[in-house]
């Protein structure tokens, strides 16, 4: 393919990209190679919590960028040690290791998991997971995830993933038997079209895994960092699990992962766990800019009040279009359509003129909303008018 002054034959082609080339971004909008805006409510994937090109990041990459890169995981740094402290004091857990993807801290959930079962309950190493759940894309968290067609892609899979359905108590404790040592769910599927596990679930979940002495996972990759309106989604259930992982936002846009977990689930020895990147200062400095502006007072406030206007928006559209409606929480949420013209609408948005849109449809039949944290109320009653307007046009 070649368009302009781009020839972008020496890229892999693994999905199908749109012909343009962005060149720099700002808060919620966009700018391609010929200059076009868009308004982005995908924003890298629920990734860029500050939007584009945050003050914050760039302040602390020229700062940090400045004085340490990465003197080695073997030694201690010290934005590590802050931005560790910080995730320790506002959450239920009190050990932190850092990686570079989301994927990657689901791996060492996973590892520390299986870990734990070696330790405590006789080598038990099933995970149980859940039908249309996402976990990453390595080959154990593709295995962990219950997105279809998965299970033969790269065959063998990694063993020992048995799948449940979510809000389906009595569908998680068939699968439980003497090698199952943990459950790992994410509290909203994200990927799955923005599916929430109910709080009643969640805490019937750490309820059962508690009696049987299994671990409680959750996988906060898409919904911690306050993309549901709280630093963590689980505080919403008024559930402690024993790992959390996450990614994503805690980085506002920078490669930045996170394996928590409880003290006595704190179980790796020297050896079994590292990596050449994990926890760089550069990458940790960003984060502890990231963690200040959202921990920040009346942030989270805002974050709810975007998410009740997205929202209530959403539903007026639905109930103008008699469509059946739409969920989430905090600014993950999705508009549910009554047919499947997702992908027409997501293309028109993108091709919309002189202003292009950004939105993405996880499935034909959803659209999913995950815009920058600090998205104005201007921003969101833009694109919902310009929603509306598109809507038609594919109608
Ligand atoms: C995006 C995502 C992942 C994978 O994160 P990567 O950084 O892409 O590896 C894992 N779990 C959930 C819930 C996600 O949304």
């Amino acid at each position: 393919m070649d368009f302009g002054q781009f020839n972008v034959n020496a890229l892999m082609e693994i999905t199908q990209r749109p012909d343009l080339v962005f060149v720099r971004g700002q808060g919620s909008w966009l700018e391609d190679h010929a200059g076009k805006r868009y308004l982005d409510f995908i924003q890298g994937w629920a990734v860029n919590a500050l939007g584009h090109c945050p003050p914050e990041i760039v302040a602390a990459v020229e700062v940090q960028s400045k004085l340490l890169l990465n003197p080695s995981p073997a030694f201690y740094n010290q934005p590590s040690i802050e931005l560790a402290t910080r995730l320790v004091q506002s959450s239920c857990f009190q050990r932190v290791f850092f990686a570079n993807s989301g994927a990657e801290a689901n791996e060492g959930a996973i590892k520390l998991a299986r870990k734990w079962g070696q330790l405590n309950k006789n080598g038990a190493f099933k995970i149980i997971t859940f039908d249309h759940s996402f976990h990453g894309r390595t080959l154990a968290t593709m295995s962990a995830s219950g997105k279809p067609g998965w299970s033969t892609l790269f065959a063998p899979q990694v063993d020992g993933f048995p799948k449940a359905d979510l809000n389906d108590l009595a569908s998680v404790e068939a699968l439980i038997d003497d090698q199952t040592v943990a459950v790992m769910l994410e509290p909203i599927q994200g990927e799955g079209g923005v599916i929430p596990a109910t709080a009643e679930f969640l805490k019937a979940l750490r309820e059962l895994t508690r009696q049987r002495g299994l671990l409680l996972i959750v996988d906060e990759v898409q919904t911690g960092m306050g993309r549901t309106g709280t630093m963590f989604c689980y505080e919403q259930a008024g559930i402690e699990p024993d790992i959390m992982t996450l990614g994503k936002g805690i980085g506002g846009g920078a490669p930045l992962a996170a394996l928590l977990a409880r003290e006595e689930v704190s179980v790796f020895r020297h050896g079994d766990q590292g990596g050449t990147y994990n926890g760089n200062p550069l990458m940790t400095a960003i984060g502890v800019a990231v963690f200040d502006a959202l921990a920040a007072p009346g942030f989270m406030e805002q974050v709810q009040a975007r998410g009740r206007q997205l929202s209530e928006g959403l539903l007026a559209l639905a109930a103008k279009w008699g469509m059946p409606g739409e969920r989430g929480q905090g600014l993950l949420r999705a508009l549910i359509l009554d047919r499947d013209d997702g992908p027409a609408i997501v293309e028109r948005a993108r091709l919309r003129a002189p202003e292009g849109m950004l939105l993405n449809a996880p499935r034909p039949n959803l659209l999913r909303f995950m815009p920058a944290l600090n998205v104005s109320a201007g921003e969101v009653g833009q694109m919902l008018e310009w929603l509306d307007v598109i809507i038609e046009q594919v109608r």
